[in-house]
Order: C-alpha cells, then sequence, then structure tokens
C-alpha cells in the first residue's frame, strides 16, 4: 500500500490525512472545494509547526510530510490509489454517493475504509459491488494523538482486507481494537449516552456546564468534561451518532430536545466558535 486518498478535510479528515502523511504514504486529501481541503492542509500545517516548536520534529522532517500530501476536490483523483478512508459528514446518504463514486472510480484492488462514527458499514458496503474490500477504520479525535482505532467488518469484509488495514494503523503508530458492527459501535455506544445524559442534565437545570463538567473531571478522572468533549466532536455530529443508536437500540438512547435545538441554531462546538461553551 503506498497512496491513500482521504475523503473530508474536516477535523478527521485532516487529522488522518497527518497520521498518513507522518507514517510515510502518499496522501491525497479531497474536499467538495478545492478551499476546503486546502483548510485541511493548513491545519495539518499548524499541527506540525507546534511540534517542530516543542522540540518533538525537525523542521526537515516537517517539510518532508508536507511533501507527501497533495489536495484535490474531485472523487475522480481516486483512480490510482490503495485507500481510500472516507471521513465525510455523517450522513448514510451522503456517504453513500461517496461510495458509488469511488467504487467507479478506483482500481479493483482499492480498499475502501470509513471513519464513519456509527453508520452501519455493511450498508455501506452494500452501496459497492466490492463490499469484500469496504471496511470500518474509526479513528478518535483529535487523531494524531488519540491511540485508538476501532475497525469494523461489514457481514463481506474479507480477512485479508481487515489484515491490512490492521498493519496500516499499527504503521501510523495507533493501538487497533476488533470491534463488530453494530450501533456506534464500542467507543460510542458507550461515550455517546453519558454525553446526552450530561445534556438532559442541563436541560432539567440541575447544573450548568462547568459543573457538570468539573463533576466528571473531578469525580470520575475523565480529562475533559462531557459538554466540552460534545464542543469537540462537533454536536451535528453527536446528534447523527445519538439518532443511530436510538434508532437501533431504542427509547433510552433518545437526543435530548436541548441537543436538536443547538444542531438547529447552527450552535455546533468549537467549530462553529459556540456550543456549551463559546470559543
Ligand atoms: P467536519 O464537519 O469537521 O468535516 C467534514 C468534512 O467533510 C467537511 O470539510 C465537509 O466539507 C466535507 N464533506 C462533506 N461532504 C463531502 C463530500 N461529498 N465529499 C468530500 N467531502 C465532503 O466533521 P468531522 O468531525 O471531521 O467528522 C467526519 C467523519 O468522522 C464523520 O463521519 C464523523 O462521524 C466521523 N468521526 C468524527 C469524530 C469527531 O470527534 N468529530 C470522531 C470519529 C469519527
Amino acid at each position: 500500500m503506498e497512496k491513500i486518498m482521504v475523503v473530508g478535510a474536516g477535523q478527521m479528515g485532516s487529522g488522518i490525512a497527518q497520521v498518513a502523511a507522518q507514517a510515510g504514504y502518499k496522501v491525497i486529501l479531497n474536499d467538495i472545494k478545492e478551499e476546503y481541503a486546502k483548510g485541511g492542509i493548513k491545519n495539518i500545517e499548524k499541527n506540525l509547526e507546534r511540534s517542530v516548536q516543542k522540540g518533538r520534529l525537525k523542521a526537515e522532517e516537517k517539510d518532508a510530510i508536507l511533501g507527501n500530501l497533495e489536495i484535490s476536490a474531485s472523487l475522480e483523483d481516486a483512480s490510482q490509489v490503495d485507500l481510500v478512508i472516507e471521513a465525510a459528514v455523517e450522513n448514510m446518504e451522503i456517504k453513500g454517493k461517496i461510495f458509488r463514486t469511488l467504487d467507479e472510480v478506483c482500481p479493483e484492488h482499492t480498499i475502501l475504509a470509513t471513519n464513519t462514527s456509527s453508520l452501519p458499514i455493511t450498508e455501506i458496503g452494500a452501496c459497492t459491488k466490492r463490499p469484500e474490500k469496504v471496511i470500518g477504520m474509526h479513528f478518535m479525535n483529535p487523531v494524531p494523538v488519540m491511540k485508538l482505532v476501532e475497525i469494523i467488518r461489514g457481514l463481506a469484509t474479507d480477512d485479508e482486507v481487515y489484515n491490512q488495514i490492521e498493519k496500516l494503523s499499527l504503521a501510523m503508530g495507533k493501538t487497533p481494537v476488533e470491534v463488530n458492527d453494530a450501533p456506534g459501535f464500542v467507543a460510542n455506544r458507550i461515550l455517546i449516552p453519558m454525553i446526552n445524559e450530561a445534556i438532559w442534565v442541563l436541560y432539567e437545570g440541575i447544573a450548568k456546564p462547568e459543573d457538570i463538567d468539573n463533576v466528571m473531571k473531578l469525580g470520575a478522572n475523565h480529562p475533559m468534561g462531557p459538554l466540552a468533549l460534545a464542543d469537540l466532536i462537533g454536536l451535528d455530529t453527536v446528534l447523527a451518532i445519538c439518532e443511530v443508536l436510538h434508532d437501533g437500540l431504542g427509547d433510552k438512547y433518545r437526543p435530548c430536545p436541548l441537543l436538536r435545538n443547538y444542531v438547529k441554531a447552527g450552535w455546533l462546538g468549537r467549530k462553529t466558535g459556540k456550543g456549551f461553551y463559546t470559543y
């Protein structure tokens, strides 16, 4: 495996592109508009510059990593890649469209991975004529920092494809964990109900955001409170995952109305400058 396309240059896509380029792969970072892809590269540059300043990376290493990256605004540019990692928005219709196009554009050997937080890998695989080469590769946010990758097989995923993605995850310095295809997989099955409960606690006026977060930081030793974490993930993404859990697993996963209202208001957390906190 030499050449990788990452689809979606948001916070996850740019992070995935960075760790892949750091591991020595040639990476094409794709988004719907060239300026979005450029924005992703800018984020990577900023991250790498910070590492140089902290003495964790040499300036020439930074340049070599940036040299492994190019941008794209068309999925047609995937015609020569060995792997695509999709990290566009958490929406089945959009992901379906992307996977159908990639299936037509990519060579036969190309593996199509998705960084979905919660959508069924089997359903994404069924959008293509190569479901045996479709797999979930779920990174955590922020990608350059967090060690975990959940690897999820769909019903049809080949063992050989699983092995290649496991090897790649290790090459990227990550710790892969094998997980079955179920709503929210493992990480978000546990994390999102906790975040949703914290939003209910706020909605019911039981405590202020800072106090809810402090309770979990000081009382449960979480590095970050659930509301600050929701702002980091993006409230649109939190709601999308919550809906998948609710549809698949029942009423106890019902999204809090306050979460819906914030998303309707466009208060999506850090990425829009306002969520449960102001940035
Ligand atoms: P984001 O909003 O930061 O970025 C999404 C990017 O996808 C945007 O730049 C958007 O322009 C682009 N996009 C939308 N439609 C596209 C298309 N058709 N083709 C190419 N690009 C397109 O979102 P994010 O937080 O980076 O999340 C991306 C994916 O990663 C989602 O599936 C999400 O569930 C998953 N994920 C998110 C987190 C998290 O903490 N935010 C963690 C793990 C996985």
